[in-house]
């Protein structure tokens, strides 16, 4: 049963949907009647008990294996998308990693690594749906960002320019592409309860929390009301922003 016109029959191709902040926007747009193409890379047994989640909701899930890190995976989402739904309305490139440590000891290859799956990723699958998108002269862009990006924050550096890559590219991006009906937006989520925050100590946690004007944690739900409705037709003016969705941490 589709249950929202502003997003109903629309294909959505979330990265990293199985877990954390993913799953809760595969699942809302599926609440609002999007049929959704979960990508994983290991969590193979969450994007199957995602999809038959979003099933439940009366909309069509499928999952499919991919490493964004990859150009070849990142077309065969894209494909997978293709065969499966003839389209992509929505593309949110959510798939991100951590490997924190302070700058004076950490190697060219976490550097690296980070960027390759956090922004060069989200390039990737951007560049494998552009045809598709230009073509439909409809899409809605979805980037994930983080007040790392916009803050910095110690023993991120790898994290934070991945995470301020994005907000540029989101950018460039949006101009290059609004005159043919895409949008493209990123969000800034703040301190979310995930397993990627679940890593940090408690002290560490504390210390941020402090910062946070709203006096508490952000639930994966607060980001992906906000993904919602840059996915829905009802944004369609709104290009090349971000949005923090931080709880006031970032103003
Ligand atoms: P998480 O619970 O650790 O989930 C990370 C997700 O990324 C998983 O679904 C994982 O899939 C996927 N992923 C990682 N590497 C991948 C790859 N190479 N190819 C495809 N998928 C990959 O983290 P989260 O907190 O939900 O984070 C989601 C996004 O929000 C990330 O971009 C993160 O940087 C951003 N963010 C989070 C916070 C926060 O406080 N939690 C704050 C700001 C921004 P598999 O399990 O299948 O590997």
């Amino acid at each position: 049963m589709k249950k929202d016109n502003a997003a109903a029959n629309d294909t959505a191709v979330i990265t990293g949907g199985a877990r954390g902040i993913g799953r809760a926007i595969t699942l809302a747009l599926a609440a609002k009647g999007c049929d959704v193409v979960i990508n994983y890379s290991g969590s193979k047994e969450a994007a199957e008990e995602t999809a038959k989640e979003c099933e439940a909701l009366g909309v069509r899930a499928v999952t499919v294996q991919g490493n964004v890190a990859s150009e070849e995976d990142c077309a065969k989402i894209v494909e997978t998308a293709k065969k499966e739904f003839g389209k992509i309305d929505i593309l949110v490139n959510n798939a991100g990693i951590t490997r924190d440590g302070l700058l004076m000891t950490m190697s060219e290859e976490d550097f690296q690594a980070v960027l390759d799956v956090n922004l060069v990723g989200a390039f990737r699958m951007m560049k494998a749906a552009a045809r598709m998108m230009i073509r439909a002269r409809y899409g809605r862009i979805i980037n994930i960002s983080s007040v790392s990006g916009i803050m910095g924050n110690p023993g991120q550096t790898n994290y934070s320019a991945s995470k301020a890559g994005i907000i540029g590219m989101t950018k460039s991006y949006a101009k290059e592409v609004a005159a043919r009906g895409i949008t493209v937006n990123a969000i800034a989520p703040g301190f979310v309860k995930t397993d990627m925050t679940d890593a940090m100590t408690e002290k560490a946690i504390e210390t941020i929390k402090a910062e946070i004007p709203a006096a508490r944690a952000g639930e994966p739900e607060d980001i992906a009301n906000a993904a919602a409705f840059l996915a829905s037709r009802d944004s369609g003016y709104i290009t090349g922003q971000v949005l923090c969705v931080d709880g006031g941490m970032c103003m």
